[in-house]
């Protein structure tokens, strides 16, 4: 007989909702998370959050630990901006994410930072992933580089072995032959996870098209196609962004998505809230 997993449909019928501060994630709860890719000062960090939150986000992201792909490039203003998220948190009473790289930094994160998010790099890490399942914060967990879907969803089943359930699986793009654009956006996993799990799935089109232009039709698209969510890049200035600078959205244009997809939203029956 083969073991029911923790992640399927089997084990649980009913969409996961996921409750953190004053949000819910999943079934008709949509989560839009914006921010900077990663926090670099406190008032960037505060101008990009209010600017986005003022347009809708109900959760705003930023990293402190970045894992670039050369030694060189900006590594992320790393502890020090817990202290900030924690700030931003508490003065505009919003959820905040961020990326948790390594084992020995998740007391400090999951004290300062509401939901931990395991990048695409680390989604097989799984020393990793096997402390995570201790804390009781919810999990964004992404899509490995070049993940399958059975893949992903077995790396969630690390994070749930032991009963925990808050996890939010999110879409960020695959590598293909396809170099037009920095991912392949596979969209159509986010109706075929609905079949094999309860657990929400959201969208990252910024790194998974790596293109402006592309942002808002894929946002579009990825709420007609079923998302519970949405994660996207936003800086207050893409131009002097200290990382991913090529795809941060400017505040107005999230602005203009928000109004974009508010109505795909409401014909979906889907509510942000918080
Ligand atoms: C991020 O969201 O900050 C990020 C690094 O993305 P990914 O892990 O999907 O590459
Ligand atoms: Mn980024």
């Amino acid at each position: 007989m083969s073991k029911i997993m923790r992640f399927s449909r089997e084990y649980k019928k009913e969409d996961t909702i996921i409750e953190v501060k004053n949000t819910k994630i999943g079934g008709k709860f949509f989560a839009l998370a914006a921010g900077p890719c990663a926090v670099e000062s406190e008032d960037q960090y505060f101008e990009t959050a209010r600017l986005v939150r003022e347009s809708g986000a109900n959760i705003i992201r930023g990293s402190v630990y970045k894992p670039r792909t050369s030694p060189y490039s900006f590594q992320g203003i790393g502890s020090e901006g817990l202290k900030i998220i924690r700030d931003l948190g508490e003065e505009l009473g919003v959820t905040t994410e961020t990326e948790v790289l390594d084992v020995r930094d998740i007391p400090k994160v999951a004290e300062h930072v509401d939901i931990l998010r395991v990048g695409a790099r680390n989604m097989q890490n799984f020393s990793l992933l096997k402390a995570l399942a201790r804390v009781d914060n919810p999990i964004i967990l992404k899509r490995g580089l070049s993940a399958t879907i059975k893949e992903w969803l077995l790396a969630a089943e690390y994070l749930m072995q032991q009963g925990k359930e808050n996890i939010i699986l999110c879409e960020r793009g695959i590598r293909t032959f396809e170099p037009s654009t920095r991912n392949t956006l596979d969209l159509v996993a986010v109706p075929l996870l609905k079949h094999k799990t309860h657990l929400p799935v959201i969208v990252d089109p910024s790194h998974g098209t790596g293109r402006p232009e592309l942002i808002l039709p894929a946002s579009k698209a990825a709420v007609a196609i079923g998302a519970h969510g949405l994660l996207i890049e936003v800086h207050r200035n893409p131009e002097e962004a200290l990382s991913d600078k090529d795809q941060a959205l400017t505040p107005n244009q999230f602005h203009e998505l928000v109004q974009a997809i508010n109505p795909l939203l409401a014909m979906e029956g889907k509510r942000v809230i918080g």
